[in-house]
Formats: structure tokens, sequence, C-alpha cells
């Protein structure tokens, strides 16, 4: 398999880069990262206004936050924004006011285990506010009080951003590749995924031949997915499969969820991928939770969309907090799943998918010679595959979705060995490739 040779310390220097900014589902933090990442590949940047309609939800208000603190009345802060941006809730709305203890608890989170840990804690669509704290910052406000609270922020019509690449092969059949960029200051959950997607993007178009189009979106998770899906539904329906990346970054071993259907030819490659690493590795089955493979594989979309991480969402006990950090990714880690995802990618590149010319009923194979000619003695046979037998097969399964390699394995016969009869009957007129 052809390796680019991006480096460990290429990883590392994106992520570092990115770390800082203050992403949410929408607002200038998203902008600011999607346009670093044009430095790598040539997205385009998209905005959809806010109220728009997508499927059941709404593009919500942009979010913008100036400063948000705790102080004491004398101006000593003990919760700054400043010095993290998870100690704020995202979406949070503006407030200016002197509380009490009683008053501010509800509005204050801690982890319930990590002592050191901030929480990440949202509230995209219900209007409320909250600050998230560390164990000892959590102590010293319940201790004090008066507290004068503060958060500058707006919740305004404006936009979410997204951004799309889209890279042309030789076929029109495309593959869905697709991060989310809404994250603030997490390296393992999100931001690996952002920063893995941009590589990889940048390594597909390094290649000199490319059989398929791949379509690669940053999209914020959840309403982003959503909307994308919406704004391109004839293109998305067209697919049939593709990856999410997220949470690739981690000190823990690889492991892969797989796609809704387990008998899909990704899920095959995914876990070949992973064997070739040597190393053991985890296996999720499909489940409806996750991230945005829950949109993309709905009944409309259907696709399968599997995911390689390293230290998978929910498994970590850093994940969603401040200790989710530039010390729990780095840049060889980054490498490891970068490596498995480029096999992914130049195996599933290698596919090749086949259409029946004549989808309703069976074709006449008499009259191409295919057929044998007294079909009153046939009996078909119950061990072994006939040439007749694979023919039969290869037009029943030729669909324009399903690669060879399916059937092949479908079939319980060796790879290659439905070649000859593929381009026998691609010969004949009965096959398309797709
Ligand atoms: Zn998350």
């Amino acid at each position: 398999m052809a390796l680019t040779d991006t480096t460990a310390a290429d990883l590392e220097a994106c992520l570092r880069d990115l770390f800082p900014l203050h992403r949410s589902i929408t607002g200038a933090g998203n902008r600011d990262t999607l346009r670093r990442l044009q430095r790598l590949i040539p997205l385009t940047i998209h905005e959809v206004p806010s109220g728009r309609q997508v499927y059941d939800w709404t593009v919500p208000p942009e979010w913008t936050v100036r400063n948000a603190w705790i102080a004491a009345p004398d101006g000593t802060r003990v919760v700054d924004l400043a010095t993290h941006n998870l100690h704020l809730v995202s979406y949070s709305e503006p407030v200016s006011a002197r509380l009490t203890w009683e008053q501010l608890a509800g509005h204050v989170h801690r982890h319930p285990t990590l002592p050191e840990a901030i929480p990440y804690r949202t509230s995209y669509y219900s209007r409320t506010w909250g600050f998230c704290v560390t164990a000892a910052q959590y102590d010293t406000l319940a201790a004090g009080g008066p507290w004068d609270v503060h958060i500058d922020s707006s919740l305004e019509p404006g936009s979410l951003t997204y951004g799309e690449l889209l890279i042309a092969g030789r076929s029109q059949a495309e593959i869905l590749v697709s991060c989310y960029i809404c994250h603030p200051s997490m390296a393992n959950d999100s931001l690996s995924g952002v920063v893995l997607t941009a590589f990889l993007a940048a390594a597909r178009m390094q290649q000199q031949t490319r059989e398929y189009s791949w379509r690669v979106v940053f999209v914020p998770e959840t309403i982003g997915a959503i909307t994308y899906a919406a704004l391109n539904e004839g293109a998305m329906k067209k697919i049939d499969l593709g990856v999410v990346i997220t949470t690739a970054g981690g000190p823990g071993p690889l492991g892969y969820k797989q796609s809704f259907d387990p008998a899909h030819g990704v899920n095959w490659h995914v876990q070949r991928v992973l064997e070739e690493t040597g190393e053991p590795f985890k296996v999720y089955p499909f489940d409806i939770h996750g991230s945005d493979e829950r949109q993309y594989s709905s009944q409309l979309f259907r696709i399968n969309v599997a995911t390689i991480c390293k230290d998978r969402y929910y498994e970590y006990p850093e994940y969603h907090t401040s200790l989710d950090d530039l010390s729990f990714v780095n840049g060889g880690q980054l490498l490891q799943t970068f490596r498995a995802y480029e096999c992914l990618f130049a195996r599933l590149d290698a596919r090749r998918i086949y259409r029946s010319v004549q989808p309703g009923c069976e074709v006449m194979l008499g009259p191409r010679g295919l057929y044998p000619a007294a079909g009153g003695t046939l009996r078909p046979e119950t061990e072994g595959r006939s040439t007749l037998d694979l023919i039969l097969w290869l037009l029943f399964y030729c669909d324009g979705r399903t690669a060879i390699d399916d059937i092949e394995r479908r079939l319980h016969v060796p790879s290659g060995s439905l070649d000859d009869l593929v381009a026998l009957l691609s010969e004949k007129g009965l096959l398309d490739r797709v």
C-alpha cells in the first residue's frame, strides 16, 4: 500500500495549532479552524443561515462569546474563560449578576470522579448558562459568596459553518469521509479526527490515480451532519459507504466501530487492516449511539459508516474533560491511526463494482452461449460452484452497489476467482462497471 510522507511531527503541529481555538456548533472558532485547514487542503467553506429548516431540525442562532468569569466582590477571579475554553457551558446566554452560592450552585458543574478535570458541557437547544470547574474551584465557590457572575455572549442570527472537499476519481461513485469540528480544546474527541481527515484528504489528492471520488466533510456534530445531508441529499443518497473519523489519537489500542450492516465490505476491509497491524484491537458492533454515522445511516441514506479509533469516545476516563489534552494525544499515536486509514482507503479504492445491464428478471443466457443446450437435464450442483452457478450469482448480486470482493465472500470463493467471469459478462454486454 502506498503510504504518503506524512510524519508524526506534521500531525502534532496541526493538532497544537487547532487545539486552543474556541469551537462550538457555530461561530468564529469553527471558521478559524477551517481557514487554517485550507493551508493543507483546498476546502470550500459554506455558511448556512440560522433558522434554516433541515429535516426535523433548525439551524440555531450563532453563538459568540467575548469573556466569562466568576469573581469575588474584590475582583479576584475564581473561574475565567480566558484560562480554559471548557470553563463555560457552550451556548451559554449572557449573564451579569451578583449571586449567592445557593443561587449559583445549579449553574456550576464539576466532574463526578476526576477532581483535576474541567468537564465539557453544552446547552445548544435549551437557553441557560453555566460554568465548568475543577473540584478545587468548586470548593472555593461553595465556601464563599456572594459572587459576581459575568458572561458576555450573544445568540443572534448568523450561520452554521462547514467545510467540504470533493476529490474526483475516475468513477463518480463516492466514498464519504466525515469528521466533526465542534469541540473546543479537547485533543482526542473531535480534534484528532479533524487533523487526520485533513491529512488523509491531502494524501488522497496526492495519489496519481483514484478509482473512486471522495467526499470529505468537516461539520459540527449532529446539527452539521444533518444540515449537510439535507443540503446534499441527492449526492448522499447515492453513497454506499464511508467513515466518520474521531477519537483516533489516544494512547490505547486501535479499534473500530462497525457500520450498521456487519456483513458490509467496509467492515471486512477494516478488520483486515487492523489484523495486518499484528496488534490486538477492539471491535465495537454498531450501536445507535455514537457520532454522525447516526445521521448518515438513517433510513433515507443508509450509508455504511465505520470508524477506526484509538481510545474511542465514552471509553477513556478523560473523555469530555480538560484532561483530553495535548498530553493525552500525540503525533506518533495519530500516525498509527493515519496509517490504518491510509491502508483502508487504498483497499476501498481498489474495490470494483458492476451493475447488471438487465436488472428486470433474469437475462436469456442461451442466445449468448452461456447456458447448456439441454436445459431439462440440468440440476443445480450441491457441491462446489459450476460456471453457470457463478454467472447466475454474479448477475444476481451486481446491483451497482455490491463490490466484486463482497460477492466473492458471500459465495465463499477465493479472491480473484470471479475475474474471468466478470470480464466475460462485461464482454457479452451483461455487466457494466460502475
Ligand atoms: Zn464529544
